[in-house]
């Protein structure tokens, strides 16, 4: 029988979505609609669902959007221009180029050229330097989704011990400073972290973003912990599975995002609030 408490990101996401949906409501009476441009260059299967999942719940929540398509021989500088020509449109108020780019073209140019007011995605420097320094912007999509889902479960976060395993850009190191920022006490963990079970095993509040199917057990968690699943690994069935092994953990778990229906949903969810947000405007702090 399961323990715990199953943070179900499709549902929460449903309600958020469903107020962000009177929001572009009360836009369209003032006559402006949010427009969120995704670029995708290439065609991996998988950025290419992703984009597609964010386009159809673009439009769902009443957000206008469009997918520019570039093919992967695309050079660096015409994808450049494209960004500035949008940078420079104001119907366009999101612009999200999804990762990752083909190899000849530099990921981090790409991001340091979307403007920090349109970058819906919280991945340029600005940005993550203002969320660090805990100012308001454009929290990146993955971690604000966690950060939202916690708080919806009245998951306490102050004083709690919270483990990250994963320090990607994306995920692990964002998720450790919003929790940070919430008063936790945060522990990263890594490909070389010695003894891993050894951090997993005193978390509070486990963050798995390793990317590494079925790799925490019930026995690496503690009694009550809250376990937050960001892992989406697909197996070889065609399934997809998280980075725990979810039965044995939500025996002992207090909390758990099951995979999918869990943090994926969320993330999208984050994009669509931030594209309404970048449609308003950011107040601005120190630009
Ligand atoms: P990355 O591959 O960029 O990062 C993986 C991280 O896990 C790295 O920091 C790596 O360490 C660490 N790691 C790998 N193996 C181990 C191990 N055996 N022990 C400890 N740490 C390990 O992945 P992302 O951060 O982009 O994504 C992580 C997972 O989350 C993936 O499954 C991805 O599909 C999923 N994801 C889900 C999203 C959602 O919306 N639900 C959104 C984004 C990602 P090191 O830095 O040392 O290499």
């Amino acid at each position: 029988t399961l323990a715990a408490t199953e943070m179900n990101g499709k549902e929460l996401s449903q309600t958020i979505r469903e107020e962000l949906k009177s929001e572009v409501l009360q836009l369209k009476e003032n006559g402006i609609i949010p427009h969120l441009t995704v670029i995708i260059v290439g065609d991996d299967p998988a950025s290419r669902s992703y984009v597609r999942g964010k386009e159809k719940a673009s439009k769902e929540t009443g957000i206008s959007s469009d997918i520019i398509e570039l093919p992967s021989s695309t050079t660096e500088k015409n994808l450049l221009e494209k960004i500035e020509e949008l940078n420079n449109d104001e119907t366009v108020h999101g612009i999200l180029v999804q990762l990752p780019l083909p190899d000849h073209i530099n990921e981090q140019e790409v991001i340091e050229s979307i403007s920090p007011t349109k970058d819906v995605d919280g991945f340029h420097p600005i940005n993550v330097g203002k969320m660090m320094t805990g100012n308001s912007t454009f929290l990146p999509c993955t971690p604000y989704g966690i950060l939202t889902m916690l708080k919806a479960y009245d998951v306490s976060i102050e004083g709690k011990h919270a483990v990250i395993v994963g320090r990607s850009n994306i995920v692990g190191k964002p998720v450790g400073q919003l929790l940070l920022n919430e008063n936790a006490t945060v522990t990263y963990c890594h490909s070389r972290t010695k003894n891993l079970t050894d951090f997993t095993k005193e978390a509070d509040i486990l963050i798995l973003a390793m990317g590494r199917p079925n790799s925490i057990h019930g026995e690496h968690v503690k009694d009550g912990a809250v376990i937050v699943d960001v892992g989406i690994n697909r197996m070889a069935d065609g399934s997809l599975t998280g980075d725990a092994d979810f039965p044995s953990v939500a025996e002992k778990a207090s909390h758990i995002t099951p995979v999918p229906r869990g943090v994926g949903p969320m993330t999208i969810t984050m994009l669509l609030k931030n594209t309404i947000m970048a449609t308003k405007g950011m107040p601005a702090v120190g630009k």
